[in-house]
């Protein structure tokens, strides 16, 4: 075994994300292995563009409330302890609450041919962002 070489915290680019989005790579597999994890950090308001990712992706809550929006404009919160999986195809966004930060690891795989990992669509707009909210799970 052997420990992962830590990488620089990244600034997540503004073509993807609407306000200030940080991540550290915990893990990027190598061949044969498809594994991602990263800890994602958004300021408050902050999130991501809508996407969707070719193998689904599990979203694990570490700090304040996540926000995560689908196409039926259901926005479901999510709250430190809770996790949240998208199935493949599914486009939504994820972010933060407008007045906290909030912090998830999120964890998907590559594709293991040659589709992206992540398809990168249009912003999400202010009435997007102020959606209907659920707890309803
Ligand atoms: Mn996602």
């Amino acid at each position: 075994m052997e420990f992962v070489k830590p990488q620089s915290t990244v600034k997540a680019p503004e073509d993807w994300f609407t306000g200030d989005v940080w991540f550290d790579v915990i893990h990027a597999g190598q061949e044969p292995s498809r594994m991602r994890a990263n800890m994602v950090r958004f300021s408050p308001g902050a999130r991501t563009a809508w996407h969707h990712h070719a193998v689904g992706q599990t979203l694990h809550v570490v700090e304040g409330v996540a926000l995560i929006g689908t196409r039926d404009g259901t926005v479901f919160e999510a709250r430190p302890g809770e996790t949240v999986t998208c199935p493949p195809g599914e486009e939504h966004w994820h972010g933060a609450t407008a007045d906290r930060f909030m912090q998830h690891l999120a964890l998907w795989e590559g594709p293991g041919d040659d589709r992206p990992e992540t398809t990168w669509l249009e912003k999400v707009s202010d009435e997007q962002y102020n959606g209907h909210r659920t707890r309803n799970h």
